[in-house]
C-alpha cells in the first residue's frame, strides 16, 4: 500500500522585479516530481540547498498549493481538505524539521509543549495527559527533568528529541523529516537518526526523509531520489545509487562528501568534450545540470533528458546515464570487497 504518492508535481513561484513589484516570469521550484512511498518504508530525498526539497515537503503537508500534478498523502489530497477533515488529516501527517532552536516556542516548558498537540486537537489521551507526556518523554530518551525545562535549557539534540516527541503525540502515519539532523553535531546526529529508525519500526511510520547529506539519507532510506533544480534526476536503491551513481550530479554529490571511509573517490574515465557554449536562455529546454556537467554534449543543450529506466532498479535523467553507470565505480570504499 502506498502512503505517499506524487505525480508530476509542479510548484511555480512568481518572480518579482522592478520597483512596482510587477511579476516577470516564474521560478519553477519543483518541476514535475513523481514518487511513491510504500507504507512503513523510508524514501530519502537528497539534493543541494535550494533544489526544491522543502517546497515539495510543504505541498505534501498541505501548507502550500501546487501549480500542477497530484498528491495522495495518507489517502487524501491535502489541498482538497478543509475544516474538520483537514484537522483530522493533520494528525496523520506530521513534520520533523531542522533547527529546534527556532521551532519550539521559547516560553513554554517541555511538558506543556508536548501537551499542545492534544490541546489543539481537543483530544484527551487514554491515560490522561501527565502519563502520556511521561511516556512520550521516555520514548524519545528524555526524562521528567527534561519535561520541567524550557527549550533553551536543553542541548540541540535534546531539543530535537522534543520536536520528535511532539510530532509523535498524535500517532501520525506519515512523517516528513526535513533536514531533521542538519543543525546537530555529527555524534548527536547518529543518536537522533537511531531514534528515528527505532520509532519507525515500533510504530510502522512512513518517512519522507529529506537531507542535503547523501550519507545521512543512505543510512535512513532503502530507496532514494536525487533532486537537482526542482527535478528528480536519479532514483534507485540507496546502496546501489551510493556505490554506482547513474547521474553525473549524484556523482558530484558523492565526490563532495568528506571522505571518512578511506579517501573514497569515484573513479571516472574521460568522456568526450563538453558542450562548447551554453547560453542562459537555453536553460529552459536542455538539461539543467549541463552548465556544471563535465559530460555535457550538444544533445544536453537541445533536449531535456527525462527520468528513464537505465538498469533493472535504476532511473536517471541523463542522456549518458549508461556511460555514467558503467564508467564509474567506487574504489576503496568499505564494504566493496565483502
Ligand atoms: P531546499 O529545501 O531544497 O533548500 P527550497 O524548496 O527551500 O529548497 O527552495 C527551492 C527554490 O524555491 C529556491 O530557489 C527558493 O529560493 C525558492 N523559494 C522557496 N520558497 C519560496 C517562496 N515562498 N517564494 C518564492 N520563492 C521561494
Ligand atoms: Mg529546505
Amino acid at each position: 500500500m502506498s502512503m505517499l504518492r506524487l505525480e508530476n508535481v509542479v510548484k511555480d513561484y512568481p518572480l518579482r522585479s522592478g520597483v512596482f513589484g510587477g511579476t516577470s516570469g516564474v521560478l519553477r521550484a519543483v518541476d514535475g516530481v513523481s514518487l511513491d512511498i510504500a507504507a512503513g518504508s523510508t524514501f530519502g530525498l537528497v539534493g543541494e540547498s535550494g533544489c526544491g526539497k522543502s517546497t515539495l515537503s510543504r505541498m505534501v503537508l498541505g501548507l502550500e498549493r501546487r501549480t500542477a500534478g497530484r498528491i495522495d498523502a495518507a489517502g487524501r489530497d491535502p489541498q482538497e481538505l478543509k475544516g474538520a477533515s483537514l484537522k483530522a488529516w493533520r494528525r496523520d501527517v506530521q513534520i520533523i524539521a531542522q533547527d529546534p532552536a527556532g521551532a519550539l516556542p521559547a516560553r513554554m516548558r517541555v511538558r506543556r509543549l508536548l501537551e499542545e498537540p492534544w490541546r489543539i486537537h481537543r483530544i484527551e489521551p487514554p491515560h490522561g495527559r501527565p502519563i502520556q507526556v511521561a511516556q512520550l518523554l521516555s520514548q524519545v530518551g528524555l526524562t521528567e527533568r527534561h519535561g520541567r525545562a524550557f527549550p533553551h535549557q536543553l542541548s540541540g539534540g535534546q531539543r530535537q528529541r522534543v520536536v520528535i516527541a511532539r510530532a509523535l503525540a498524535l500517532e501520525p502515519r506519515l512523517v516528513v523529516c526535513d533536514e531533521p539532523v542538519s543543525a546537530l553535531d555529527v555524534s548527536v546526529q547518529a543518536q537522533v537518526l537511531d531514534l528515528l529508525r527505532r520509532l519507525q519500526s515500533e510504530y510502522g511510520l512512513t518517512y519522507l526523509f529529506i537531507s542535503h547529506d547523501l550519507r545521512v539519507v543512505r543510512s535512513m532510506a532503502a530507496e532514494i531520489g536525487v533532486m537537482f533544480s526542482g527535478l528528480l534526476v536519479e532514483r534507485g536503491p540507496a546502496d546501489a545509487v551510493y556505490r554506482r551513481p547513474a547521474h553525473p550530479y549524484t556523482r558530484e554529490l558523492l565526490n563532495a562528501m568528506p571522505s571518512i571511509d578511506g579517501g573514497r573517490r569515484l573513479r571516472s574515465v574521460a568522456f568526450g568534450p563538453p558542450a562548447a557554449t551554453l547560453d542562459g536562455d537555453a536553460r529552459r529546454t536542455g538539461c539543467p545540470y549541463r552548465l556544471r556537467c563535465p559530460l555535457a554534449i550538444d544533445r544536453c543543450v537541445a533536449e531535456r533528458p527525462p527520468l528513464r529506466q537505465v538498469a533493472p532498479t535504476r532511473f536517471s535523467a541523463c542522456h549518458r546515464a549508461e556511460e555514467v553507470l558503467s564508467a564509474t565505480r567506487t574504489s576503496q570504499s568499505i564494504g566493496d570487497h565483502k
